[in-house]
């Protein structure tokens, strides 16, 4: 990450109008890591490759127009977020981290193919947190005449900058600002590769709607840490995997796949309310990887709903075997979930019992699901 700070927008702090003194504008840091929102095309391949951060900023001149205090830090080579890994959550969070107390707010601009896992592993490694930090990114690239890139990124600004009647952040957690939607982070998904739209929070409502306003969801409560000290768990141990199940999967194939060398957790993606073969030789090896210390998680395939274990024979066999159920957290969730806590160094067991209930509102409580 380079540390150089481009200032976009530069305020004079408390000023003074009409006899008045008005509130310095809120301080926004945003973080630059690539993706197409900042793309553009080589000539000799014809393909989009990440580009520098001047060449973003130089199209959104609109920036500079924002009651905001906006200053910017940068991957030192931006990335496709194909190639995002923990070694970059480390890096984004270390810069919050190391300017927490500056800013008011923080936007990560990022690529939208890993974006929602990048969401989901910020909000587990930035514990406390009670300030916004807002990612977006774009389908277009910014340069691009149709690009929704500029829209995008201004919401996220503005949606960072808000704060409510006591002048505290509107926001509170990791989200991501995309088209019409602000979601929270630990609940999204990328639904599409080609609409404006393209993210979803299948099982939990949007944290705001946009439009000509940004209306609030005042019904869900928001998360709030406030009383507990900021802090960041570096920790991420990636000997994690899914096994998404499907019709005709191999009994040779199933039991490779759970003796992979040094794994520790798997999400394993199962049908509809969290079905599996019925099988012996499937619970079997199930059985045997939860004796061997595996946590094993039932998510579903599906888009919308939750793992309800109990409610076919199919899906009590697999929880009798000692798989817990991972309700209704997206798969990004899920395995985020598990790199944060076996990277904490919590034992097997522990992860096991951590992985029932929700640490920042990646899971609905099991008595609000109705089943
Ligand atoms: N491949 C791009 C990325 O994730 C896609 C995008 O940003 O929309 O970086």
């Amino acid at each position: 990450m380079t540390q150089k700070k481009t200032r976009l927008c530069r305020t004079t702090g408390l000023r003074g109008v009409k006899g008045k003194t008005e509130k310095p504008h809120p301080r926004i840091l945003m973080i630059y890591t690539g993706g197409t929102i900042g793309m553009i095309e080589n000539p000799d391949t014809g393909s989009l490759e990440p580009f520098d951060f001047e060449h973003l900023l130089e199209n959104v001149p609109k920036l500079k127009l924002l009651d905001l205090d906006i200053e910017s830090v940068e991957f030192e080579h931006p990335i496709d977020s194909s190639s995002m890994n923990p070694e970059h959550w480390k890096q984004i969070a270390r810069v919050i981290e190391e300017n927490y107390v500056k800013y008011d707010g923080f936007v990560v601009l990022h690529g939208t193919d890993t974006m929602a896992y990048t969401a989901s592993a910020l909000s587990f490694m930035l514990e406390n947190l009670a300030k916004p930090v807002i990612i977006t990114g774009s389908q277009l690239p910014i340069g691009d005449v149709r690009t929704d890139g500029e829209e995008n990124l201004i919401t996220a600004l503005q949606i960072a900058g808000a704060k409510d009647a006591q002048g505290h952040p509107r926001v509170r957690e990791v989200a991501i600002v995309f088209e019409d939607f602000l979601l929270r982070g630990n609940r999204s998904t990328k639904h599409s590769s080609d609409n404006f739209a393209a993210f979803s929070s299948n099982n939990f409502p949007p944290l705001a709607e946009i439009g000509l306003g940004i209306h609030y969801n005042k019904s869900e409560a928001p998360l709030d840490n406030s009383k507990s000290k900021f802090k960041v768990q570096y920790g991420m141990d990636t000997n994690v995997m899914y096994i998404d199940l499907f019709p005709g999967i191999q009994e040779g194939v199933v039991r490779h796949l759970f003796s992979t060398p040094g794994i520790k957790g798997i999400v394993m993606k199962t049908f509809g309310a969290g079905n599996g073969p019925n099988d012996p030789w499937f619970i079997q090896t199930l059985h045997e990887a939860v004796e061997r210390g595996i946590v094993v998680v039932n998510i579903s395939q599906c888009m919308n709903g939750s793992v309800m274990p109990e409610l076919y024979s199919a899906g009590r066999e697999i929880s009798r075997s000692g798989v817990v159920s991972g309700r209704d957290m997206t798969s990004e969730a899920a395995i985020t979930k598990l790199m944060h806590l076996f990277g904490c160094g919590y034992t097997a067991e522990e992860v096991a019992e951590m992985m029932k209930s929700s640490i920042c509102g990646e899971m609905t409580a099991e008595d609000s699901l109705s089943y």
